[in-house]
C-alpha cells in the first residue's frame, strides 16, 4: 500500500480513537463527587464547564404527555448532569379547563397541582436507578391557598415515605401567566404560609431542611420593581427558611433590567439573609444577560464574589417530543457563564460543592487542578 492510501485508512482511525479516549476522559460519573484522599481533581482545561447539578428540571409539562420517565432518566448522565431536583411543575392547565396546549388554549386556566408530585414519586419508586442522584421536589403548593399545604405535604410523606426532600418551584409571582387566570401572590397571605414553612424547616423522619424554590419576578421592562416587595417580605417573614429565588427574579417580561440594579438588590439580599440561594437556571438569563460580554462581565464578578449563594440548573421541561439532544443544549447554554468563572467560584457554583453542603448530601466536589 502507498504511504498516502495508508495515511487515508490510519488517520481516521486514529482520530475516531483519540475522540472516544477524550469522551471516556471527560465523562462523569457519581464515585468521581466520592469525598476521600484519592479523589482527583478536575482539569478545567480538559474537562467540562457544563454543570453538574440540575436543580431546576421539571419532569412534567403543563399540559399533555411528559417525556416517558425511563427516558428522561437517561439523558442526564450523558450530559454530564449526575444531581437533578425533579420538579414537577408549579401549576397545569387544569383538569376543568379541558387544555393540554398553549398554542390552542391562549387563555386556558392554569393552576397548581398535586398530580404530577405523585406521579414522580411513583415513577421513581418504579424505576430506581444508580446513575443519578434525584431529589424529588413537591410542586403543588399554591402559595395563594397556603391553608391546605402542610396537610398535602403530610399526605405526600405518607404516601412515599421522607421520599421528598425539596420544595418547588412554586410560583410567587409569573407574569407569564396572568392570561391563565394566575395572579400575585395577595400579600397578606404571606403571613398564613407558617405551618408549611415550619415544616419544610423540620420535616419530619430527620431530614435536613427542605429548600424551597420560588419564582418570582422582580418586575417587568415597563416596572422593574414593581413585585420585589414580595419576595422581601417572604425573606424577612420567614429568614430562617433555606429560599431558592430561581432564575434570580429575572423574566422573558424582563429583558432589559439594568445589571448594576439588579446586582445591587441580589447583593443587599444576599447579605441580610444567609439563607437565601440564588439559581441560575433558564435560557433567558443567557439570551437577555450573559450572552453580552459587558453585561456577563459583571455577573461573573458578582459570582465570584458570592460563589456560596448560586445553584444551577437547566429549566427543561420534559414534554413529550423533546429529546436528548433538546436538554444536553439547554444543558450547555446554561453552563456558557461557568467559564468564565474562578476557579472557587467553579468548584462551588458548576461543580456541585453548594448543592452538596445545602442538601447535607455525602458527596463532595473536587478540587480544580493547579
Ligand atoms: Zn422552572
Amino acid at each position: 500500500m502507498k504511504i498516502h492510501k495508508l495515511r487515508a485508512v490510519l488517520l481516521p482511525m486514529v482520530m475516531a480513537l483519540t475522540a472516544a479516549c477524550q469522551s471516556t476522559l471527560s465523562e462523569r460519573h457519581l464515585t468521581q463527587f466520592k469525598p476521600g484522599a484519592e479523589q482527583a481533581c478536575y482539569d478545567r482545561d480538559t474537562q467540562p464547564y457544563t454543570f453538574v447539578v440540575d436543580a431546576h428540571a421539571h419532569f412534567r409539562p403543563f399540559g399533555g404527555e411528559a417525556v416517558p420517565y425511563p427516558e428522561l432518566i437517561g439523558y442526564f448522565q450523558p450530559a454530564g448532569v449526575l444531581f437533578v431536583n425533579a420538579f414537577g411543575i408549579g401549576q397545569m392547565f387544569s383538569a376543568q379547563s379541558g387544555c393540554q396546549r398553549f398554542s390552542v388554549c391562549p387563555t386556558g386556566e392554569i393552576k397548581p397541582t398535586i398530580r404530577n408530585d405523585i406521579i414522580n414519586a411513583s415513577n421513581a419508586l418504579l424505576h430506581p436507578n444508580t446513575d443519578v442522584h434525584l431529589t424529588l421536589s413537591m410542586s403543588f403548593a399554591d402559595l395563594s391557598e397556603p391553608q391546605y399545604v402542610a396537610q398535602k405535604m403530610a399526605l405526600l410523606d405518607d404516601e412515599f415515605g421522607p421520599a421528598f426532600t425539596w420544595m418547588g418551584e412554586v410560583n410567587l409571582v409569573k407574569q407569564a401567566l396572568f392570561d391563565h387566570s394566575h395572579r400575585a401572590t395577595p400579600p397578606q397571605r404571606i403571613d398564613d404560609w407558617a405551618p408549611f414553612m415550619a415544616r419544610l424547616r423540620a420535616p419530619e423522619g430527620g431530614r435536613a431542611p427542605m429548600p424551597l424554590s420560588i419564582h418570582a419576578d422582580i418586575g417587568s421592562d415597563q416596572a422593574p420593581t414593581k413585585y420585589l416587595h414580595l419576595m422581601e417580605s417572604v425573606l424577612a417573614r420567614y429568614p430562617e427558611n433555606p429560599i431558592v429565588w430561581v432564575h434570580m427574579g429575572l423574566s422573558r417580561e424582563q429583558t432589559k433590567l439594568d445589571p448594576q440594579l439588579h446586582i445591587a438588590i441580589l447583593s443587599r439580599l444576599l447579605d441580610v439573609y444567609p439563607n437565601l440561594m440564588l439559581d441560575i437556571s433558564w435560557r433567558v438569563l443567557y439570551e437577555a444577560y450573559f450572552r453580552h460580554a459587558a453585561i456577563r462581565e459583571q455577573y461573573v464578578a458578582f459570582f465570584n464574589r458570592y460563589p456560596k449563594r448560586i445553584l444551577t440548573g437547566s429549566d427543561f421541561v420534559a414534554a413529550k417530543g423533546y429529546q436528548q439532544r433538546d436538554y444536553k443544549r439547554e444543558v450547555e447554554i446554561n453552563s456558557r457563564i461557568n467559564q468564565y468563572l474562578n476557579d472557587e467560584a467553579f468548584r462551588y457554583i458548576a461543580l456541585g460543592q453548594n448543592y452538596f453542603d445545602l442538601m447535607k448530601l455525602d458527596y463532595q466536589a473536587p478540587e480544580v487542578c493547579k
